[in-house]
Order: C-alpha cells, then sequence, then structure tokens
C-alpha cells in the first residue's frame, strides 16, 4: 500500500505565489500551473515551438490562490505540533528571492505556535515550559536575533544535546502575544547595520526556535518524573539563486560561497535522508547551518519543505534547474 504523506518523515510542498501588482501592471504571466493537488505544470511560453509542459509531482501543490492557512493545515500543522510530544521537528521555506519564504514562514511560525499554546492550555495534566531562541547564519557567521551587541556566536558540541548554540538568547516564552514582540525584535534586528535588508535576507538563514519541555504536574519534583524535551525549528533560508550553478562562477563564487556551502550542505543532507539508509555516511559537519540542524534532522524528527515559486516568466527561467525533480530539489 502507498504511504500517505502523513506516515512521511519528510514533506515537501510546492507554494506559488500570487503575481503582485507590479508583475500584474508589467503583464507579466505565469508559467506554471497547479492540475491537482500534488501536480503543477511549467509551460515555457518564452520558447516558441516548445509547448509541452513539464509536470512535477510533490506531497502538495497550492496555487497561488491558496492562503497560508491551507498550506500550514495540510502538514506543516502536524509536523509542528508534534513537538509537544516530544519529537524534534522543522519547517523549512526554500526559494529564489521574492518568491514568498519569509512570508510563508511567518505565517506557519505564527499559526504553529497559537496551536502550542492551545495544547498547553487543554492539557493542565502537564506543566509545560516553551522557550524562543531566533539566531541569523549570515557568511557562516551567527548571529542572535534578540540580542543587539553583534558578535558572532559559537557553536560547541555538548556531549548530551548534541551541536548547540553557545550563547544564544532564550526567551521563556508566555504566550501568543509575546511571540509577535519577539518576532519584531527580530525582524527589526535583521535589518540593522545593513544598507538594503533585501540584500541580508537574500543572503542568510534565518532559524526560529522553539524550544518545549514538558513534566506530568503530578509528578512534579520527584525522582520518578520524566520530562518529555524536543525543538521545533522555522527556517526561513537565504535565496537559493545563489547555490545554482548559473551563480557559482567567477567572481559570484566568492561572494556567494558560504551560502553556498551551508545550502548545498542541506541539500546534500535531506537528499540523504530522503533515500533512507541507502544514502550511506551523513556529514552534518560540511556547513553551520547543518550542524546547528543536526538533531532536527537526524534520528526519529520530522520535517517539512515548502518550496516557494513566484510565478513571474521573467524569474522563473533559471529556476526549473533548480527546483525540481521528485524530492530531491535542493
Ligand atoms: P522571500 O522571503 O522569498 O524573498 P517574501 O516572503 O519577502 O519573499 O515575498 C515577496 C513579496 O511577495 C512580499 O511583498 C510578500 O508579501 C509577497 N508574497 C509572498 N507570498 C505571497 C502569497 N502567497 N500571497 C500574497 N503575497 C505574497
Ligand atoms: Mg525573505
Amino acid at each position: 500500500m502507498e504511504k500517505t504523506h502523513r506516515e512521511e518523515k519528510i514533506l515537501v510542498m510546492v507554494r506559488l505565489r500570487p503575481l503582485n501588482k507590479k508583475e500584474i501592471a508589467a503583464n507579466e504571466a505565469t508559467d506554471w500551473e497547479c492540475i491537482n493537488d500534488t501536480t503543477i505544470l511549467y509551460r515555457n511560453t518564452l520558447r516558441q515551438g516548445s509547448n509541452i509542459p513539464s509536470a512535477y509531482s510533490f506531497d502538495r501543490v497550492y496555487g497561488g490562490e491558496c492562503p497560508t492557512r491551507q498550506v500550514y493545515e495540510d502538514g506543516a500543522k502536524e509536523i509542528a505540533l508534534s513537538v509537544v510530544k516530544g519529537i524534534n521537528c522543522s519547517i523549512f521555506a526554500y526559494g529564489q528571492t521574492s518568491s514568498g519564504k519569509t512570508y510563508t514562514m511567518t505565517g506557519i511560525t505564527e499559526f504553529a505556535v497559537a496551536d502550542i499554546f492551545d495544547y498547553i492550555f487543554q492539557h493542565e495534566e502537564r506543566a509545560f515550559s516553551v522557550k524562543f531562541s531566533a539566531i541569523e547564519i549570515y557568511n557562516e557567521a551567527i548571529r542572535d536575533l534578540l540580542n543587539s551587541d553583534g558578535t558572532s556566536l559559537r557553536l560547541r558540541d555538548d556531549p548530551e544535546k548534541g551541536t548547540v548554540v553557545e550563547k544564544a538568547t532564550e526567551e521563556t516564552l508566555r504566550d501568543y502575544s509575546h511571540l509577535k514582540e519577539l518576532l519584531f525584535v527580530c525582524q527589526a534586528q535583521r535589518k540593522i547595520g545593513e544598507t538594503s535588508l533585501n540584500e541580508r535576507s537574500s543572503r542568510s538563514h534565518q532559524i526560529i526556535k522553539l524550544t518545549v519541555e514538558s513534566c506530568a504536574r503530578e509528578l512534579l519534583g520527584e525522582e520518578n518524573s520524566t520530562t518529555l524535551m524536543a525543538s521545533v525549528s522555522f527556517i526561513d533560508l537565504a535565496g537559493s539563486e545563489r547555490a545554482s550553478q548559473t551563480m557559482s562562477g567567477g567572481a559570484r563564487l566568492k561572494e556567494g560561497c558560504h551560502i553556498n556551502r551551508s545550502l548545498l550542505a542541506l541539500g546534500t543532507v535531506i537528499r540523504k535522508l530522503s533515500k533512507g539508509r541507502q544514502g550511506g555516511y551523513i556529514n552534518f559537519r560540511d556547513s553551520k547551518l547543518t550542524r546547528i540542524l543536526q538533531p532536527c534532522l537526524g534520528g526519529n524528527a520530522r520535517y517539512a519543505i515548502i518550496c516557494t515559486l513566484s510565478p513571474s516568466r521573467f524569474t522563473t527561467k533559471a529556476r526549473i534547474n533548480v527546483v525540481m525533480s521528485d524530492k530531491a530539489l535542493l
């Protein structure tokens, strides 16, 4: 019997964003079309005489009219909520700059945190704590988005916890509105010291992590109490154009190589994980990103990748090489 996506460890979704006002005003057309829940077509309307569309399949595909709520409810929700049961999980947004990564990830983070708190309020028999941290990886340097002193954070190998980001600020999250406050702080931090926000956000990875710990109330403080602890990470990746073949020659190679390193290392890790045991030895140590994410990717961890696409034909031409082959898209 075929597995449903709910049973799978990795869920791969594609989300097409709608044309924006500028694109509509410029009369741009979209070359992509979702023809059912799992298939997206690419029709190269620029190349004359070649109107044979290519079809690509994923666990789910979403057209421009689809709200973030639905993208979340369909798959990301179940994965993100597994954190309250002690299972590590993560949700990634992958795609070119301006394809909708931040838009999608912000919505999904907010929905997930609201649902996690709902769960906590409905399960009074357990005492929960939720901690929030946020970092950015920019040119292989790690920065704390909750602390404005600008120093780079270091990674340390902890015998029990695995790789940890040393001295990353952790805030105990009180409720949903506290999350909104913290997201606001992070957003402001990402802007600081940069001439162009877009330039920086297109080159950096942002990881928002919630660590959820719980213990049965009646056993609190007792020796036989067991604590469940897991984390959920929401990862807004650097623009995928930086990792494409066309960008990796000459001068570009130098400026983009750190991003390439993290994004390509992540791609290799995910490809191997998706092949299960045949994937062979997995080296998480190739980049800061994969080191930090190792606990969210190995073992019994679950994750979803949302590949965002912008519809305009002028930005999609190069993307076809990068994005698609079933489940091996990074
Ligand atoms: P990225 O983070 O990939 O560079 P953004 O998330 O910043 O891209 O999106 C680029 C622009 O498109 C933003 O103005 C955003 O509000 C808008 N946008 C992205 N996805 C959608 C969507 N699904 N529906 C409506 N607007 C969107
Ligand atoms: Mg962004």
